[in-house]
């Protein structure tokens, strides 16, 4: 059964996570492929998520190890 706009946009974290049922998989990719519309929308919302991991890792680092990291790099490659 194909599911509407409306309930794909409902179920895209369950896809994304993998929580949909087998029949509900089906739905999301036979509405998928045929809207163009909600295509679109899940590439958004797999390039914020993307967007959002990087700058969750980049803010990972600490501020110190930061410093530390371009201060030995700006004194250039150390000598065997
Ligand atoms: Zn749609």
């Amino acid at each position: 059964m194909i599911i509407t706009c409306r309930q794909l946009v409902e179920a895209v974290t369950d896809a994304r996570e993998g929580a949909l049922s087998v029949l509900d998989q089906l739905g999301y990719r036979a509405h998928l492929a045929r809207c163009a519309g909600c295509r679109a929308y899940v590439q958004q919302m797999d390039e914020t998520v993307t967007l959002l991991h990087d700058v969750r890792t980049e803010e990972c680092v600490p501020d110190d190890f930061k410093a530390a990291l371009l201060a030995r790099l700006s004194k250039g490659t150390p000598k065997p």
